[in-house]
């Protein structure tokens, strides 16, 4: 994006949903919580949408891929952009009832659809998962998942199972990735992630021991890294990337110099 360009108007093509007509869905600044005030009196606004292929943004706007945004856009709109990409997925995803199967609409008084029949209220899902810095000495544990870019590894991650703590899923996700047990779990951040609708919860770990062994169907491969040794890994707007710079850090290693993987498969 060009300098500047962040007065426009932003429009996020939600890239899951790419197809029918187009559907816009704006969120409005000021009417979000955890804006500051200087948010709430802008007049900007950042919209998602879910368009067909060959559409052009109107004049005046710019219009960017969901994962375009988050290396060009700053804070808050790339917070905005992410809330209103996971709020028109919700909406596309809730149009009927789960209770008495009739059409829904959205409600005034809620952040939530409503049944036309019933009153049932849908509101918005976010899927929790878990993403972890697990340190063996001056060793990280990184995995090659098979949708990453060749040769390039990130911190291991995954989803929330129901009856389970954050700290369970840390401690049964890298088990059943890795072969490897962590104790000393600690909270270390987090950040939302509308691919398609997770909170993804950061921890760090230290190895209690284990045999490496990768979970073939999720990774091809897991190993130790030492901080000067990384291999490609993840862009600076993830929080993977932010457990990984932070381990290298404490180990002496500027991030800046750790290099970063490139997604040749797919635009934005
Ligand atoms: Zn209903």
């Amino acid at each position: 994006m060009a300098e500047g360009a962040s007065s426009l108007p932003s429009v996020v093509q939600a890239e899951e949903w790419v197809g029918g007509k187009p559907e816009w869905f704006p969120v409005q600044r000021g009417k979000d919580r955890g804006l500051s005030p200087e948010d709430r009196r802008s007049k900007r606004r950042t919209v998602a949408g879910v368009v067909e292929s060959g559409w052009r943004p109107p004049s005046g706007v710019a219009a960017f891929g969901l994962r375009a945004v988050l290396g060009v856009l700053g804070e808050p709109d790339l917070s905005l952009a992410l809330t209103a990409a996971h709020l028109a997925r919700w909406r596309r995803t809730s149009r009927f009832c789960g209770v008495c199967g009739s059409p829904t609409a959205p409600t005034l008084r809620h952040r939530a659809m409503a049944c036309s029949a019933c009153d049932h209220l849908l509101f918005p899902k976010v899927s929790p998962a878990v993403i972890v810095q697990v340190v063996e000495g001056s060793r990280i544990l990184l995995g090659r998942s098979k949708r990453h870019p060749p040769g390039s590894y990130s911190v291991l991650a995954g989803f929330v199972d129901p009856g389970e703590s954050l700290e369970d899923t840390v401690r049964r996700e890298v088990r059943e990735e890795s072969g490897i047990l962590v104790t000393n779990v600690r909270y270390f951040g987090s950040q939302p992630w509308p691919f398609p609708d997770s909170l993804m919860v950061g921890f760090t770990a230290e190895s209690a021991g284990g045999v490496l062994q990768p979970d073939d169907d999720e990774l091809e491969d897991v190993a130790w890294f030492r901080a000067e040794a990384l291999p490609p890994v993840p862009p600076a707007y993830s929080i993977a990337r932010t457990l990984i710079d932070d381990f290298a850090r404490r180990h002496g290693v500027d991030p800046a110099t750790v290099p970063t993987w490139k997604r040749t498969t797919r635009p934005g």
